[in-house]
């Protein structure tokens, strides 16, 4: 240990304080376990900072922004409709740090050891900070490593956070973007396509794959693709930026289609190509830890081979998301307390993009469940025949579903339209309860609600639909 540190010890260390760390932590707590929490920089990691609550506090000022100028549908009137960026930005950052204190709140609360600084791992079962006032050496002979990611940077598209942003300079603009690219069509790019977009933003999204949303069902990203089109967006599919020059106020984008390159002027660029892990310079793999592409490689329970060392939330295997990183947080809190919690499935890991219409999805896709050699049922619901999106206005959208033939069990649903990121937990709870299609079908559903809509789209699966 160091010259003048103090060893410390708790029964659980966890290293980062996003959703997976905090919630790590918060469970620990409650099982009785003595424990410490090393932050480097925000409490409430990027989920509350930088990613899922500020994104989507700005999307709802467009949302909102979007309603307004459709007033007249709904038998009103408003005129002088217009932003005011920094006012948008200034509540998304107040909501962020609300919630970051919040997360300060329930620490106190739950009698857990903040330490504010930067760790490494410089043995087993021990952790080394380096704070404001020199270095902290605590042990535990449990530690939970959950110390997130950050923006991925591609060479020649690194971000500037001028011309070039990353996610951060995004959420913090230095103007609105007249003429925006938006490279990668991910849940992250989508959403800064959907915000700027619907603010004005005269917006491109390039994405390599062929379509957009390539972990979507496929007619869920063809709905998306027709859907933002008609809201002025151009989509280039299999296309590449090779290359961005930059200038004074403009870049010029080299992109790459069926090996054609094209020039395109933008003034502004946001990278979205997904996302590295906060992993090196922590000794882990000094201690025998595993990381392939910057992601420590661990099993369904978050172990990485490491006695004592644990690894969850997106610095370890994806899906990224925030509501992963903290049902494993949860799930090894209680396995460290003797507990023998299940194993996170990530197939029922649900996914929500907050774009203009949402996107949310659960399990197999209709192509994954074939090509996993499943015979299947598929249905289908669209928004027009349900009358609650009548009577909201949000006649746009579908909601599919995908069950096992054999079984009945549901492998998979799909959505797009208004609301379905709040709609799409019906199934994720049917998945957990291993429902069959003959439970879901046999359900009540509360009229007149959006939710019918998961009803109506398992009836069609069974040709048994009644309003289409
Ligand atoms: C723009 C954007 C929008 C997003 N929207 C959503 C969404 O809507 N829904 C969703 O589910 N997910 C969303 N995500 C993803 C989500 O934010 C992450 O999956 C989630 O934050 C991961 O949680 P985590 O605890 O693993 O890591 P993080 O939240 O990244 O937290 C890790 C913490 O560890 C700290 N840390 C790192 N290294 C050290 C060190 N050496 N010492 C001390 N501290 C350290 C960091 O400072 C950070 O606070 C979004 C992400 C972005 C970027």
């Amino acid at each position: 240990m160091g010259e003048g540190t103090t060893l410390k010890t708790f029964d659980v260390i966890v290293v980062g304080a996003g959703p997976g760390g905090y919630v790590a932590a918060i469970r620990a707590a409650q099982l009785g376990l003595s424990v410490a929490i090393v932050e480097r920089e925000h409490m409430g990691g990027i989920c509350l900072n930088w990613g899922c609550i500020p994104t989507k506090t700005m999307l709802r000022s467009s949302e909102v922004f979007h309603l307004m100028q459709r007033a007249g549908e709904f038998g009103l009137s408003a005129t002088g409709i217009d932003f005011d960026l920094e006012a948008v930005i200034k509540r998304s950052r107040a909501v962020a740090k609300q919630l970051n204190s919040g997360v300060s709140h329930l620490m106190k609360k739950n009698k857990i050891t903040v330490v504010m600084g930067e760790a490494t791992l410089p043995a087993r079962g021990k952790v080394r900070v380096t704070t404001d006032k020199g270095t902290e050496d605590l042990s535990a002979d449990n530690i939970i490593v959950a110390t997130g990611a950050r923006a991925r940077e591609l060479p020649g598209l690194e971000a500037d956070g001028d011309l070039v942003w990353t996610y951060k300079h995004a959420l913090m603009p230095p103007r609105m973007p007249k003429k925006l690219l938006v490279i990668g069509s991910g849940a992250i790019g989508i959403e800064f396509a959907s915000f700027y977009n619907t603010l004005g933003a005269e917006t491109t999204v390039v994405e390599v794959q062929d379509r957009i949303l390539p972990v979507e069902d496929a007619e869920i990203s063809a709905f998306a693709r027709k859907s933002f089109e008609a809201q002025k967006m151009t989509i280039r599919t299999n296309s590449t930026v090779k290359k961005l020059d930059r200038g004074k106020g403009r870049v010029t984008a080299h992109i790459e289609t069926d090996g054609k390159v094209q020039k395109h002027d933008f003034d502004t660029v946001i990278s979205a190509v997904g996302i590295t892990a906060n992993t090196e310079n922590l000794g882990l793999e000094a201690l025998g830890a595993k990381i392939d592409r910057s992601f420590v490689v661990t099993d369904a329970y978050c172990r990485t081979g490491v006695d004592g060392l644990y690894v969850i939330g997106d610095a370890t295997n994806g899906p990224w998301l925030a509501h992963k990183a903290s049902h494993e947080g949860v799930m090894v809190a209680e396995m460290i307390a003797g507990g023998k919690p299940h194993a996170v499935d990530p197939d029922s890991i649900a996914g929500c993009t907050y774009c203009q219409p949402q996107i949310a999805s659960v399990g197999l896709t209709e192509a994954q469940a074939r090509d996993a050699g499943f015979d299947i049922k598929v249905g289908r619901f669209p928004f027009i025949g349900n009358g609650k999106a009548i009577a909201l206005g949000e006649t746009e959208g579908m909601v599919k579903t995908v069950f096992d033939a054999k079984t009945g069990a549901l492998l998979g649903a799909h959505m797009i339209g208004a609301e379905v990121t709040e709609l799409i937990q019906g199934y994720v709870v049917g998945r957990q309860l291993e429902t069959t299609e003959e439970d879901l079908m046999q359900a009540v559903f509360p009229h007149p609600t959006l939710s019918e809509m998961m009803h109506e789209s398992v009836l069609d699966a069974y040709g048994r639909v009644i309003h289409m």
